[in-house]
Order: structure tokens, then sequence, then C-alpha cells
């Protein structure tokens, strides 16, 4: 069994459809996988449609935009009620936030580059959630970066003049928010270093106690030779391992299935959950 529960559509900032990624998934030789787009439930119904008869199992999630402190996190919420009210006024704040932030990082881009709020909206026509990706894809559009790893890099990472916050609930509240709505959540990526700061060690408890089921130990951008103790502290505190993709099409170089979550752990997050796995 191959299971890759952390995969993204166009429905946000990945560049397949929804259809086209459950296509990749199966072609990627997957047994189980995850559409878990940032802040959005737009990709499921055209996912389960895609996946009904394709020997392949789909996992509904999302991926939830939060912050630990002050520390920007990401939080995977699986098998929730997609219309629960925490889960329907977490999406509609952030795709609220989302847009009047990358309207005001543009704004701020413009006056040293010939990029525009419309260049943006082109770019992310397809996604029900405008991101930082999309703001890269407007640039590389335009010719100023040549794809959105250096648009990263140079002009829309925090340390930049063009960056701006934007809003997220604690990592704590997410973690009741989806547990309320019948869902399980997993810590995404904790480690990520070169995503900007990492949360204190001490967010590991907070969020155990606050009822998280697991955390991404297995992934691209937890630093190797970190790992081991990563896995440690998921051992100690009763968590369960992730490993995963965090697959973006052509947006990112992550390749399907590249991490995978052991088939004890799937069993285990499937049950008791609202909402079931779909095949
Ligand atoms: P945002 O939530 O709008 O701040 O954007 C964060 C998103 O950008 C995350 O989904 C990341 O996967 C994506 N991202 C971060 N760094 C890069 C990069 N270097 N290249 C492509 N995508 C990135
Ligand atoms: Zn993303
Ligand atoms: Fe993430
Ligand atoms: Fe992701």
């Amino acid at each position: 069994m191959r299971i890759d529960l952390h995969t993204h559509s166009n429905c946000s900032d990945g560049t397949d459809t929804p259809a086209e990624l459950i296509c990749a998934a199966r072609e990627a030789g997957l047994d189980v996988v995850g559409l878990v787009d940032h802040d959005t439930v737009t990709g499921w119904g055209e996912a389960t449609a895609a996946v009904k008869g394709s020997g392949l199992s789909l996992v509904r999630g999302m991926e939830v935009t939060a912050k630990a402190g002050d520390v920007s996190v990401h939080i995977l919420a699986y098998l929730f009620d997609p219309e629960n009210d925490w889960v329907v006024g977490h999406m509609e704040a952030l795709q609220k936030s989302r847009a009047g932030r990358a309207r005001e990082m543009v704004e701020r881009l413009a006056t040293d580059f010939d990029v525009t709020w419309e260049d943006v909206l082109e770019a992310s026509a397809s996604s029900t959630t405008i991101g930082r990706p999309h703001i890269a894809d407007a640039l590389v559009a335009r010719g100023i970066v040549a794809d959105r790893t250096e648009a990263f890099d140079r002009l829309i990472h925090p340390g930049t003049p063009y960056y701006v916050k934007q809003y997220a609930p604690q990592a704590v509240d997410v973690v009741r928010g989806i547990a309320g709505a019948g869902g399980k959540t997993v810590w995404a990526h904790p480690w990520a270093a070169k995503r900007g700061r990492v949360a204190p060690i001490e967010t590991f408890g907070e969020l155990a106690a606050a009822g998280l089921f697991g955390v991404e130990v297995d992934h691209r951008d937890n630093p190797v030779q970190t790992r081991g103790d990563l896995a440690d502290i998921v051992e100690e505190l009763g968590l369960a391992r992730f490993g995963s993709s965090d697959y973006h099409g052509t947006g990112k170089p992550n390749s399907l299935g590249e991490y995978t979550t052991s088939p004890e752990v799937f069993e285990c997050l499937i049950q008791g959950t609202y909402a079931e796995v779909v095949s």
C-alpha cells in the first residue's frame, strides 16, 4: 500500500485540476491519495467524481493556515464535516484575509515592478484561495522572475519589504475546531526551517493535549538530520508518524509518493471520522 496524504490541486496553489491529480496519483502507483488544498474544500467534488472506480482511494482534507504564538504553521485536517460552522467560518475568514493581503503585496510590488492585481487574478483564476504562489506566477508571466522558487527567494519571502502577513487562527484552536467537526489533525512539516521560524518545542505537547492525531515527520522540508529527533518526540507523545510529498504539480519539485504514511497509521486515521474515504 502506497499512501500519500498531502497533495494540492489548482483549487489552491497546485497546478493540476483535481481530476488530473487523481490521474497523476494512479500513474505514480499510489493506492491512497489525500487532497488538502489550502483553506478550501472546493476540490473535493471533482476529486471524488474522478476517483470512483479508478482503484484509488481518496482522503478528503484541507491544509489549514494557522499560527503557534506568532509563528506560522500548517495543520492538515482530514475527513471532517465541510459544512460545520467552525470550518465554514475558517474558510471564509481566510479567503477574505488572503485576498486583501495579496492585494496589498501586489501594490507594494507594483511600486518597483511592472505587475498588476489583474495579473494575479488571472494567475489564480482556478483557485478559491489566493496565495503567494499566485503572485509568483504573475511575476513569472511578466518575465520578472524565472519561476516560483526565484520569486520566493528574491521577492516574496517574509524578509522582503513586499511581504504582508495574513490572518491565521491559533493551531490549538484549529485542532479543537476540526475535532468538533468530526475530523483529525496532523501538524505539517513542523521543522521546515527554510520557510521561516519554526514553532517552539512546547508546541508539540500543547497540540497533543488539544487532541492532535499526528505529525508529518517524513517531508522534504524537515531537514534529514532532524527527523530522528522529530520521530522521538512524536513517539513519546503517542502521536502518529506521517510522511508525504506535499505535491503541487509543476509548482514545486515535490513528486507524488516521495514520502508515504504507513498502512497502520492510515487505518487508525480513518476510524471514527465524520467523512469516509471514497474509492
Ligand atoms: P501563503 O500561504 O500565501 O503565504 O503561501 C505559502 C505557500 O507557498 C505554501 O503552500 C508553500 O507550499 C508555497 N511555497 C513556499 N515556498 C515556495 C517556493 N520556494 N516555491 C514554490 N512554492 C512555495
Ligand atoms: Zn501550497
Ligand atoms: Fe504547508
Ligand atoms: Fe502543503
